[in-house]
């Protein structure tokens, strides 16, 4: 029986990842987030408690974001004094800039501009947070990602990151660990940022969460949808169970000019891992899993891939279920296998499993075992590893 202390009285449901504020009421991390003050562009937030309005600490995200803030003050200083090319993407999104459009205008003025309106949100930032603040706990706290573990990642460096993540399984707080000095970003979001789709498989399947948010707001996906090509990297997160905020779509036709990924993203199901199911013309492929590659939305039918044969097939949409990739599912393992003598990163893949589960697998291997065994290979191009898989 659910009584009133068992409910979050914001959202009236049971709750997920609760808070307990120092006044002793408990709200889902969710809700509280929502109604709080963490965004200094969300005009309507409140700084109390919803029940008995008692002051709400400050939290760990709202400092990393006013650590943002002032680091994003330090990158428009190094742009004002001598051009960037690294910080254009972060500095076109808050100016609200194309990436075609920065080329002209990113003058002189428009980072004046910039300097103006960050400086106005430290300000607030200050205002909020106050003197020798009350922090809050995290619902879920991660370690810091040392500067050139971060760096590892972002030079393909897998030996260097998997050495520092150590024996498996590797704590959450660690394979989630954030860069204080670079936007809380994780690894996952150094691995998309490069492409290394071998290195996001490595991270996803050690428990890396897919939709981690830096002190920007940007989850890697979001991160992918600024990339100009349909990227295999937004792609790969979509299998994994990407979200899709409501302005992925917008970023990915202004930011990213990428019409493809935006018509792809409104679909229910596009990009998306599913199991094939209820198909009575081709039954064995019933159970199989597979990749929706494109909606057609004259007929409401997907062009999906199955994992399994590589076959490019029509199907319906109701015989399509969402079955994302998760790490006891991951479809297909990616381990790191080693240095070519060029000093580049080996990657293997080393099973894969298409079906409903164990007993399937095993099925599926003494059955296909030998078609896909070249695949196992060690692949030399960390891309090569992911073409038509
Ligand atoms: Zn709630
Ligand atoms: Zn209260």
């Amino acid at each position: 029986m659910n009584t009133e202390e068992e409910l979050c009285v914001i959202c009236l449901e049971s709750f997920q990842d609760p808070i307990k504020l120092p006044c002793s009421h408990t709200f889902c991390a969710k809700c509280l987030a929502n109604w709080r003050p963490s965004n200094v562009d969300k005009e309507a937030c409140e700084n109390t408690c919803p029940k008995c309005r008692a002051k709400i600490p400050v939290t760990k995200e709202m400092m990393n974001q006013r650590t943002h803030f002032k680091q994003f003050r330090t990158l428009l200083m190094t742009c004002l004094s001598s051009r960037n090319e690294g910080a254009i993407p972060f500095i076109a999104e808050l100016l609200n800039f194309s990436q075609e459009q920065n080329q002209q205008d990113f003058n002189e003025l428009k980072l004046k501009a910039a300097l103006n309106a960050v400086d106005e949100k430290i300000a607030r930032m200050d205002e909020l947070i106050g003197e020798n603040p009350e922090i809050l706990e995290d619902v879920n706290p991660v370690e810091e990602l040392p500067n050139e573990i971060r760096r590892a990642a972002e030079n393909a460096h897998t030996d260097i990151v998997l050495e520092w993540l150590g024996e498996e399984p590797i704590p959450y707080e660690r394979i989630n660990a954030t860069s204080p000095n670079k936007f809380y970003r994780t690894l996952l979001h150094e691995a998309e940022f490069i492409g290394n789709l071998p290195l996001m498989s490595i991270l996803l399947q050690l428990g890396a969460e897919v939709n981690v948010k830096s002190s920007s707001g940007q989850t890697p996906f979001r991160q992918a949808c600024h990339e100009k090509e349909l990227h295999d990297a937004a792609r790969l997160l979509l299998e994994w169970g990407a979200e899709i905020d409501n302005d992925c779509v917008d970023v990915a036709l202004k930011y990213g000019r990428n019409k493809k990924l935006a018509k792809l993203i409104q679909s229910p199901l596009g990009g998306r891992r599913c199991e094939l199911r209820g198909l009575t013309a081709s039954p064995k492929l019933n159970g199989l899993t597979c990749i929706a590659l494109r909606y057609l939305s004259d007929s409401d039918k997907y062009i999906v891939r199955v994992e399994l044969t590589q076959e490019t097939v029509k199907v319906k949409a109701e015989n399509l279920k969402r079955r994302d990739r998760t790490r006891g599912d991951p479809g297909r393992l990616i381990q790191y296998a080693g240095r070519h003598e060029d000093g580049a990163c080996k990657y293997a893949i080393i099973s894969h499993c298409f079906g409903e589960g164990d007993g399937e697998w095993e099925d599926i291997e003494r059955k296909y075992g030998d078609l896909r065994k070249e695949e196992w290979q060690l692949s030399d191009d960390p891309s090569d590893i992911f073409r038509g898989l």
